[in-house]
């Protein structure tokens, strides 16, 4: 090629470089444009879906479009990440997924998706309790009595959770390794369904966050015998820490983040967690959450690289466990 013909060359793809860019700026500039879906990975009713449907609407209050949440519980929250894994990366289909997604990449050994990979990080949305809650007839009221009932009748004991992966799977594998008595473990979409079989007898025990225990901890519809964090809550002040109840090793909390399929333009997950920020900030959010016995995460932790950071460490932090466990989902 002559050098004439060369320099022609490059000043049309000079020329044109801007145009090729032009399509995904506006996309990014005005968005976003439509409607927006939450996929809530557990059932409805639950505490992910609380905590989602709360941030949804706080989220499109700021966005000035519809957030609309969408169950697709299942799996222990594999089957709603691989749809948001696997959606156009545009910004309209987004994940609220909580510590599940940390350990997911090790708990389960073939996904049809990328568990890490496949996701960008929008930002972390909150840091939830759990609370050991049993049905109401349950024949202990104290952590201590628990223990005792559990090892004596563990066999025909009903534990709920939401999957492998799930929080109330990891909380009841580490209840069971400090009293050293497995249950039989009844899994459930999520523990939305799986706190009306608590609440009707047919479930014994379940541990589970306090988005969705706390109201029926406070009515007495349910007995408790502990949270599971180092200090009391203030919405639960009668609840005994599972260190104060004689159980140090007890402990768990539940953080949650925002995702976006991988390739979503940075314009766009910059706008998303903008979006989060001010819905952490919302007073109405924020006094919702605490009724629940949470708080948003600081606002520095609700943005794209504090979450990537958080999310690759915890699944630092579970993968040997996980390992020296050899507990698979697969
Ligand atoms: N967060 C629950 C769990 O992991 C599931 C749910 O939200 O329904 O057990």
């Amino acid at each position: 090629m002559s050098r004439f013909a060369r320099r022609r060359l490059l000043a049309l793809a000079a020329l044109l470089a801007p145009l090729a860019l032009r399509p995904g700026h506006a996309a990014a500039e005005n968005f976003p444009s439509r409607p927006l879906t939450v996929i809530v990975p557990f059932a409805a009713g639950g505490p992910t879906d609380t905590v989602s449907r709360l941030v949804a609407e706080a989220m499109g209050r700021d966005l000035g479009q519809t957030v609309v949440v969408e169950n697709a519980g299942g799996a222990g929250g594999t089957i709603g990440a691989q749809r948001v894994a696997n959606a156009r990366p545009d910004g309209y289909t987004l994940l609220l997924h909580h510590i599940g997604m940390a350990t997911t990449p090790t708990l389960y050994r073939k996904l049809a998706y990328d568990p890490v990979g496949g996701f960008e990080t929008i930002g972390l949305v909150t840091e939830v309790p759990m609370t050991l809650v049993a049905k109401k007839d349950f024949p202990a009221n104290t952590l201590a009595e628990a223990i005792q009932v559990i090892r004596r009748d563990q066999e025909k004991l009903n534990y709920a959770n939401a999957g492998i992966g799930a929080a109330s799977h990891l909380c009841g594998l580490l209840l069971m390794k400090a009293v050293d008595a497995p249950m039989t473990t009844v899994p459930f979409r999520g523990t939305g369904p799986a706190m009306q079989e608590l609440l009707s007898g047919r479930i014994d025990l379940m541990c589970d966050q306090t988005t969705n225990t706390t109201e029926q901890i406070n009515s007495g519809a349910l007995k408790v015998f502990s949270v599971t964090t180092n200090k009391r809550i203030p919405a639960l002040p009668n609840v005994p820490t599972s260190a104060e109840a004689g159980l140090p090793a007890f402990q768990v909390t539940v953080w949650h983040g925002l995702y976006a399929p991988k390739g979503t333009p940075p314009e766009v997950t910059r706008r998303l967690s903008a979006a989060l920020q001010a819905a952490l900030r919302d007073p109405k959010l924020v006094a919702r959450f605490a009724e629940l016995g949470t708080a948003p995460v600081a606002q520095e932790m609700a943005t794209p690289e504090a979450h990537r950071t958080f999310w690759l460490a915890d699944i630092a932090k579970w993968k040997p466990i996980i390992q020296a466990a050899g507990q698979y989902a697969d």
